[in-house]
């Protein structure tokens, strides 16, 4: 078919897939299908610009293994049936309740995303605990940005990004650690490029891997894996030791320097250079750099927070910022870069662990707050902290969760040790899976398949990193018989019996509207009664918090040098370096590193059905270091096994000197790849695997 590409109309958007929330306009034809996007001009985050997966995101709503009408099977590998949404709807309530109470409440686990609206996330939440009454629920966070959450609380006394993206025009020095910001925030990386050009300031990379862009920085520090925090310890030590720490800032505003200073004291640079790999000089060079700028950022992503250690690297992040005085300072921050569209939305409004609106879940007055906002049942609401998705697959391994809900998610190809997660799921007595796309990995194992919109064919609203809410209006009608997830919620509520007091509004703006009233509390940082949905659109997003009668929302987060913590100040943390339980030895000499491609997002789910973005990395690789090639006998783009402790891939080799000698490097979103190896450790206090870093050996296979 010839498909009429004339532009008649352009709609604005949101891009839906990274944290960086780009402003987009798609151009709808006469038909009102969307042929093509471009980046809004005057927009505050991206002005006109887009990378690569927003230019082809128009080509979404049309794309293959779309999912038009609900399923449903009796067993998992049985041929999946056509069904009406009320059957497919009945079935899964009635499955949920049955298990419930042969089981117990909390025997049913329900896991989503980071890709839903943030009306969705409220609504789920609200569904989950109001009416299913577990607390068994857990977003895509515990994947992703779990250890900045937890480093965040720990440090500040809670969770949010406190700076923003105009500290990278206003900084004098930026240190990015464990993240590859030219490849997975591109537009991001644009801005802070733009910044570079017109002043010249110091770009610090710290990153095992030469990646782009370490490629681009003035210092690139080639960090042994899993040492981040011995390297931070030691930036501190030189600070202190040197007197170039901010002592003013310290005294008015921070706890536990006595502490710190004790612990720092043991990571002098020569000792640390010893683990971290990190030259004695250089670790002195680089903290004299940071502490004597007049302002400094520090940025991170999954390198930090995917590692058994990720929050104390969060809070030796933290603690760097606070001892040199760069906290709610324009160009001083300590900014998570965060990993999906609205990754942001499930921390802010429901998780396991919290309560909507940053209220604390073991907090019985911020309970009986939301219960009584809901119409609950106070002796009703569920009290237990729940699983997080870590926990859950586990459980469902010892018989303790009978039934899932998966909710625009893939575990199957983006959860650690996969062969351990097929065994799980193929143990369940009941999953539905609700996604926009019924070619999923993950949907093998479902019973009931519930075909859900996805982005431009629903409207409401995403967080990014910078705490901006945008605005995504629905330009385009979902196919066949998919339908909103909100939709598919309020739908789901009216089949339980329980819950029957609690009101589910029906448009995302009036879900918007009980969300605003929710978030009044002065003591909490993520109020958004100022806002609406037209005030958002018309100010291009707007940061929280935004209490009511203000005319706009808030760049940074404690520039009055106030925490939200019992005395106020925030927390400088003591913490020793422990090492990982895995790394190379005899029988598994390799690092295997991981992370992404331009071209892909998360496990392709999206991204694998654009033509334009597919052809360009349609498999996965490995790379690996010439030198250590030649010693295995590896040749360029042959195919060999690589085997850890967990399970083995086969993969083609690409030769390059990326990659130290010790490491090779897979791309994360290719199934039956990376995860078949990877380490299902967790942090202790996130509870996030440590996707970054195992040990792996190579072995040759008959090439015939
Ligand atoms: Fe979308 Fe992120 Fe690319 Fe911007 S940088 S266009 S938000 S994928």
């Amino acid at each position: 078919t010839i498909v009429d590409k004339k532009v008649v109309d352009w709609k604005y958007a949101v891009c839906g897939y990274c944290s960086t929330g780009c402003s987009i306009e798609v151009g709808l034809n006469a038909q009102g299908k969307p042929v093509t996007s471009r980046g809004k001009g005057n927009a505050p985050v991206n002005q006109g610009k887009l990378c690569i997966k927003g230019i082809f995101e128009h080509e979404l709503s049309d794309s293959a293994g779309r999912g038009v009408e609900p399923l449903i099977r009796n067993k998992i590998y049985d041929t999946f049936q056509p069904t009406s949404w009320d059957a497919a709807l009945d079935k899964t309530a009635a499955e949920f309740v049955r298990i419930q109470e042969k089981y117990g409440r909390d025997s049913v686990a329900v896991v989503s995303t980071g890709q839903l609206l943030t009306e969705e996330f409220y609504t789920l939440g609200k569904l989950v605990r109001g009416v299913i009454g577990t607390n068994n629920y857990d977003g895509n966070t515990t994947l992703c940005m779990a250890s900045a959450v937890s480093g965040y609380k720990r440090s500040f006394g809670a969770d949010g990004p406190p700076g923003c993206y105009d500290d990278f025009e206003d900084t004098h020095c930026l240190m990015a650690f464990g993240s590859n910001l030219p490849e997975q925030h591109p537009i991001i990386y644009w801005r802070l490029k733009e910044a570079l050009e017109k002043r010249k300031f110091p770009l610090i990379v710290i990153d095992p891997r030469v990646t782009m862009f370490a490629q681009f920085a003035d210092i690139h520090l080639p960090i042994t894996p899993g040492t981040d925090l011995v390297l931070l310890n030691a930036f501190a030590h030189v600070i202190l030791a040197e007197g170039l720490q901010d002592q003013a800032y310290i005294e008015a505003h921070c706890n536990g320097f006595e502490e710190l200073k004790a612990t720092v004291a043991k990571y002098d640079p020569v000792t640390a250079s010893r683990i971290c790999g990190i030259d004695a000089d250089m670790i002195k060079n680089v903290a004299r750099i940071y502490a004597k700028a007049p302002s400094a950022m520090s940025i991170w992503t999954m390198g930090i927070n995917q590692s058994t250690h990720g929050t104390d690297g969060v809070c030796g992040i933290n603690n760097l910022n606070l001892i040199t005085g760069n906290i709610g300072i324009p160009g001083g921050t300590s900014l998570s870069i965060t990993g999906q569209c609205n990754a942001m939305g499930t921390r802010e409004w429901s998780s396991c662990s919290g309560l909507p609106g940053y209220r604390a879940l073991e907090k019985q007055e911020h309970r009986d707050e939301v219960a009584k906002f809901w119409g609950v049942d106070e002796s009703f609401f569920p009290a237990k902290r729940g699983l997080q998705q870590t926990d859950i697959f586990p459980a469902i391994e010892s018989g303790e969760i009978k039934a899932l809900w998966i909710v625009a998610t893939n575990p199957l190809t983006s959860m650690p040790n996969q062969p351990r997660i097929k065994k799980a799921l193929e143990k369940l007595e009941f999953m539905v899976v609700q996604d926009g796309y019924k070619d999923c990995e993950t949907v093998n194992f479902a019973h009931v398949y519930l075909p859900a919109a996805v982005w431009g064919e629903k409207e409401g609203v995403l967080t990014n990193t910078e705490r901006r809410v945008n605005l995504v209006r629905k330009f385009v009608e979902p196919p066949g018989n998919a339908k909103a997830d909100y939709w598919i919620f309020n739908e789901l509520a009216k089949r339980f019996e329980r819950g029957r007091a609690m009101t589910f509004p029906e448009s995302s703006s009036d879900i918007f509207d009980e969300m605003k009233q929710l978030s009044k509390g002065a003591t909490r940082n993520l109020d958004i009664s100022g806002m609406s949905h037209d005030l958002i659109e018309a100010q291009r997003g707007i940061q929280w918090p935004m209490r009511e009668g203000d005319d706009t929302g808030n760049a940074r987060l404690y520039s009055d040098g106030v925490f939200p913590s019992p005395n106020g100040k925030a927390n400088l943390l003591a913490m020793d370096y422990i090492e990982d339980n895995e790394v190379p030895d005899d029988s598994y000499p390799f690092w295997l590193n991981s992370g992404r491609v331009i071209e892909h997002f998360h496990t392709r789910t999206k991204t694998g059905k654009i033509g334009n973005l597919n052809k360009f990395s349609p498999t996965p690789y490995m790379e690996m270091n010439p030198d250590s090639a030649r010693e295995q006998g590896v040749k360029h783009q042959s195919y060999v096994r690589l085997v850890s402790k967990r399970g083995d891939a086969v993969v083609m080799v690409q030769l390059t000197q990326r990659v130290p000698h010790n490491m090779v490097f897979i791309p994360m979103h290719y199934h039956d790849c990376v995860n078949r190896l990877s380490l299902g450790l967790l942090d202790p206090y996130s509870r996030q695997p440590a996707f970054k870093q195992c040990a792996v050996r190579i072995e040759q296979i008959d090439q015939k």
